[in-house]
């Protein structure tokens, strides 16, 4: 039997490499969106041709009941999860702190640290030696935000990414006698589709100058970073952060 991976977002950007790249190294893959149904399902009819596995399953993480049907279905389809990609992120527009709603926070924390919170218990509940489970690995996407802070920009973003990174390394030391390593990716600036929707579509070449690699990365350079969390080399890897930031 294949491994299972969800990869939570993973119908574009970072998640659908993500997705693609697990499938090509024999995982049957869960790919969750929450909007994009057309999307995700070009992703699990990518990796079909390729004669990988995968299912395509609705699901707004931020919702606790969405989340626990998404597990139910993945249990149902595919089998008990070995390993969980927490991906989905939200980025609102650029703006400095003294112009933000609350209302904005609520929503960034909302899907990019509520979101992972439940998907990880969800897979905990699972792989857990204490439940029965066989163990497994979570990755969470994080970014260089959380270590940068975003000024001017994104405070908020920055600040749900420093949650999600304490959440990393505590639920790493909580779950790892109980056979789950824990591990975060931050991203640094990478080409997708998130800053078109974050309000400025040419802000990767605006920062170009600042990276000290002086460009910005590929979604398939953050998936080669993820993956290697779960593979057999970093058996003695948890609670850990790689950053794919070009140097930043
Ligand atoms: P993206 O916008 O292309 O993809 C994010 C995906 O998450 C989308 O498919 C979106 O529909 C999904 N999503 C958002 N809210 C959701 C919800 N509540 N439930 C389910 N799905 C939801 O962005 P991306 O650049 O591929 O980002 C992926 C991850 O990488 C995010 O967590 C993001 O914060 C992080 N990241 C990206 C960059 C970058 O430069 N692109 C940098 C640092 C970190």
């Amino acid at each position: 039997m294949p491994k299972v991976m969800l990869v939570t977002g993973g119908s574009r950007g970072i998640g659908a490499a993500v997705a693609k790249l697990a499938a090509r190294r024999g995982y049957a893959v869960g790919i969750n969106y929450r909007t994009h149904s057309d999307a995700a399902d070009a992703v699990v009819a990518e990796i079909q041709q390729a004669g990988g596995t995968a299912l395509a399953i609705q699901a707004d993480v931020s919702q606790e009941d969405d989340v626990l049907h998404m597990f139910r279905t993945l249990d149902e389809r595919l089998g008990r999860i070995d390993a969980l990609v927490n991906n989905a992120g939200i980025l609102e527009t650029q703006m400095r702190l003294d112009q933000m709603e609350a209302d904005r926070l609520l929503r960034v924390l909302s899907t990019n640290v509520i979101g992972a919170f439940l998907c990880a218990r969800e897979a905990v509940r699972r792989m857990s030696t204490r439940h029965g489970g066989v163990g497994g690995a979570i990755v969470n996407v994080s970014s260089a935000a959380a270590r940068l802070g975003s000024p001017n920009e994104y405070v908020d973003y920055a600040a749900s990414k420093g949650a999600l990174d304490t959440m990393t390394i505590g639920l790493s030391k909580e779950v790892a006698p109980e056979g789950i390593r824990v591990n975060g990716v931050r991203p640094g600036t990478i080409y997708t589709d998130m800053h078109a929707s974050g309000g400025e579509p040419g802000r990767v070449d605006r920062l170009k100058s600042v990276i000290p690699l002086r460009r910005g990365g590929s979604v398939e350079e953050v998936a080669g970073a993820v993956m290697w969390l779960f593979s057999e080399e970093a058996g003695y890897t948890s609670g850990s952060f790689i950053d794919v930031s070009g140097g930043s």
